[in-house]
């Protein structure tokens, strides 16, 4: 076990938090005339700080306790707090595996950090020699990994993220966005045994909220203390923390859509092996399918003509498109766009 405070950025570590009064006073049964709210409206009072009902019914689902739990304005903001938590700007490094989110680096340039990154290798996995990279990278403080992978739709190999873990002594952030798409087991069982361990999970995808913007992290004890800390005092407001709960009041992870969409993977994925502009079709665990197609920026433009937007991530991966699983209807849409195509 390491102690990972001693990785706290100094400001960080000394920082006297913002106390709010609803911090302060979290009652319910009481005269309110402590936080210079308006007395009269439906959502006059400012939000729980710290989400605890929400908290509490996302325990009951993923088997982690409640103080272990961070509620953020989409993971978005947890992967921004990674970095304002750990990273010195101008100094510290952060690793990740390319290709892969976007907002990872985006996000430490904003925060003037240096981004190191290794690439997947053929399988899109992590390179057998990432072990040994790792210890020469000076100022290594963070390493990111996204399993599954966004673009690429894969789980990265669990021993190889392990032994990361089991090497690395910085802060080690794994990104399980679609993770409720795929059969793996979530690293959340393996937080006991890593206090420098933050999974990072979000209502965006599986549970169909994006437009509410609610993002978990989980961590530690001491590590969701810090974020708590470093968010701001009112983060997520009362609509989103209400939307989320009637999500989880409404259906089970077993309703949910998850099921469905897996099922119109599989069917989309037979489907698009019929059409003649596509190469090859990458196996996937989440909700969407990465597909190498004769010429990614022509199909994109024939696709977008015809209604129907992809991702064209021909820079990163080339000639690929990144397709989200949408509705049956939507994918024969595609499927019959796809048809349409002659020579490109
Ligand atoms: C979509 C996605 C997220 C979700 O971000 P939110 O801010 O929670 O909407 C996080 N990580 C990855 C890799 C994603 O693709």
């Amino acid at each position: 076990m390491n102690d990972f405070t001693n990785l706290l950025r100094a400001n960080i570590r000394s920082l006297i938090p913002y106390s709010s009064a609803r911090d302060e006073y979290s009652g319910e049964q009481a005269v309110l005339l402590d936080a210079n709210e308006n007395p009269y409206g439906n959502l006059n009072r400012y939000p729980d700080p710290l989400q605890k009902k929400l908290k509490r019914r996302i325990s009951e689902i993923k088997n982690v306790p409640p103080e272990q739990i961070f509620i953020g304005n989409g993971s978005d903001e947890a992967i921004d707090l990674l970095y304002r938590i750990f990273c010195n700007p101008g100094k510290d490094r952060a690793l990740i595996f390319t290709p892969t989110y976007g907002m990872y680096e985006v996000c430490a340039r904003i925060n003037d950090i240096d981004i190191v990154t290794i690439p997947l290798d053929a399988d899109f996995d992590i390179p057998d020699e990432t072990c040994d990279l790792i210890t020469n990278i000076e100022n290594l403080k963070l390493i990111i990994i996204c399993t599954p992978n966004n673009p690429t739709g894969n789980s990265l190999s669990h021993k190889k993220i392990e032994s990361v873990l089991g090497q690395f002594k910085g802060i080690v952030a794994i990104d399980e966005a679609y993770s409720d798409f795929s059969d793996q087991k979530s690293f959340t069982e393996l937080l006991p045994a890593h206090p420098n361990l933050v999974i990072l999970q979000t209502f965006s995808k599986a549970w169909g909220l994006a437009a509410a913007r609610v993002g978990m992290a989980f961590g530690c004890i001491e590590m969701i203390q810090v974020f708590n800390k470093v968010k701001y005092p009112y983060n997520v407001s009362q609509l989103n923390q209400q939307a989320a709960l009637d999500a989880l009041d409404k259906i089970t992870r077993e309703q949910t859509s998850v099921r469905d969409i897996i099922e119109q993977r599989k069917k989309l994925a037979k489907e698009l092996t019929a059409i003649k502009h596509v190469m090859k079709i990458y196996p996937s665990d989440a909700n969407f399918l990465l597909v190498k197609v004769s010429d990614a920026n022509a199909i994109y433009n024939h696709l977008v003509k015809e209604g129907i937007i992809v991702r064209n991530r021909t820079s990163v991966v080339i000639d690929c498109l990144r397709i989200t699983i949408g509705t049956p209807e939507e994918n024969d849409k595609l499927i019959n766009a796809l048809k349409k195509l002659k020579n490109v």
